[in-house]
């Protein structure tokens, strides 16, 4: 069995969803197809539910989202056909579920609002793969995928996962599955969802829970390149991968894979593909497990937006143990993620992903003990398998606040 994900830009116009059909025409298997949300309809969906929190006029974005929704199934079904009561029905739920609304937590709002552009994009593609002659069956992945109570950022429950699986997806019946990534819910049946982008760690749940032959993520892109191609020309595409490559790439902030998608993947040896939507027969990218990684191409991945954050006790007291669990348990305490650390004896410094409210929490929370001081509009730049010249041509003429390197990577925080 194989499990395919498409992702937004992979089902963003009606060519794009004809075009799935061609690249699962071959496949004599048995197939779980995992879908985002149509395009960029998880940013419309969040600009809807902010204008709706501040008492702005929402009904015209929501119009938009959907003659966007019913534009591409025009192109694809004819005129009569079910979807467009469907679409129309998910359409008004939202709707009645914003006007109605007395939900006090965001997360747990933004969750229930944002789950909405999976839904619409799994029915439409489920329904076009029945009427060009693929038989499949629609699953509600929320029934499935278990999560904690974490909103936004939902923790999986392995053990009922796994059971929810087993007697749900039985491949005696059907032999191809259409569900949604990104989304699952709580025990009580509350819309989550693992993460923006987290499409790809759907999938790569589904193979692990399935013990899929393989993956594949289908991408607007070649596979995994040496950079990322909307800001360096001339890439080269990376052939094979290790797991642990690919781990280190999404950490560092590759865009092209969710960084929890590696793991599970590697913990049962599933090889994973990233391949183009566009050229679909050509090989792309093969993550899998590998000994020696024998192909060194430098790999450049730059995260921009960066905080970096300095914090130094006020007594000029070593910074030790004690110091690091305490800042480290704030962090933890306001879901913050370390993109760099480095330490000396009386500061600590990291740079994490600048989101405005929670930094500004964050640092006002560390104010109360420590002498905090930050810098604005960094960027972090991680350079695999670097060697000096590489270095001198990307840091050139830019101001260097931190530099780290091991044996296989440079990193730098820049101006
Ligand atoms: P999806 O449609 O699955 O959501 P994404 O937009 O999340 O796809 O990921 C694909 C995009 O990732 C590409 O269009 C490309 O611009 C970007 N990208 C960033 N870094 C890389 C890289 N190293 N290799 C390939 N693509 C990259
Ligand atoms: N639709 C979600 C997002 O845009 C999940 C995904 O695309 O992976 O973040
Ligand atoms: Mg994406």
């Amino acid at each position: 069995m194989k499990i395919y994900k498409f992702g937004g830009a992979s089902v963003k116009d009606a060519e794009s969803v004809r075009n799935i059909v061609n690249i699962i025409n071959n496949i004599d298997d048995n197939l779980v197809i995992v879908v985002s949300a149509m395009g960029k309809t998880t940013n419309a969906l969040e600009n809807i539910l902010s204008l709706y929190l501040n008492e702005n006029n929402f009904i015209l974005e929501l119009e938009n989202l959907k003659k966007y929704h019913n534009k591409i199934s025009k192109e694809l079904f004819p005129e009569n056909h079910e979807i467009f009561s469907i679409i129309n029905d998910i359409f008004n739920n939202l709707q009645l579920k914003l006007s109605q609304n007395k939900e006090s937590n965001y997360d747990k709002l933004y969750d229930s609002v944002v789950s909405f552009g999976e839904i619409l994009s799994t029915k439409i593609v489920s329904f076009y793969l029945t009427l060009s002659q693929t038989k499949n069956s629609w699953i509600d992945i929320r029934n499935i995928f278990k999560t904690n109570n974490c909103f936004r950022e939902g923790i999986i429950d392995f053990n009922l996962t796994q059971k929810n699986i087993l007697k749900q997806l039985k491949f005696n019946n059907c032999r191809t599955y259409v569900t949604q990534g990104f989304i699952a819910s709580t025990i009580n049946n509350e819309t989550t969802t693992l993460g923006r982008e987290g499409s790809d760690y759907s999938a790569s749940l589904l193979g692990y829970f399935l013990n899929a032959e393989s993956v594949t993520i289908w991408k607007d892109v070649a596979g995994v390149l040496n950079a990322d191609p909307r800001m360096t020309e001339n890439t080269i595409k990376i052939d094979e991968m290790s797991y642990k490559e690919a781990i280190e790439l999404a950490y560092f902030g590759a865009q092209v894979i969710h960084p929890k998608t590696i793991k599970p993947l590697e913990n049962k040896q599933i090889p994973l593909y990233v391949k183009s939507f566009i050229e679909y027969k050509k090989a792309g990218t093969t993550i899998k497990k590998i000994e020696k990684n024998l192909d060194l191409t430098p790999i450049y991945i730059i995260k921009k937006n960066q905080v970096l954050i300095s914090i130094s006790p006020r007594d000029f007291s070593f910074i030790v143990e004690e110091n690091l669990s305490t800042i480290f348990g704030v962090l933890a305490e306001f879901n913050i993620k370390v993109n760099l650390f480095q330490h000396s004896a009386i500061s600590i410094s990291f740079s994490i992903d600048n989101n405005i409210i929670k930094t500004k929490k964050l640092i006002n929370k560390l104010q109360q003990n420590y002498i905090v001081k930050y810098n604005n509009n960094l960027e972090l730049l991680s350079i695999r398998h670097f060697s000096e010249k590489i270095i001198k041509e990307m840091i050139s003429n830019k101001k260097i606040y931190i530099e780290q390197k091991s044996r296989n990577t440079a990193r730098f925080v820049l101006g």
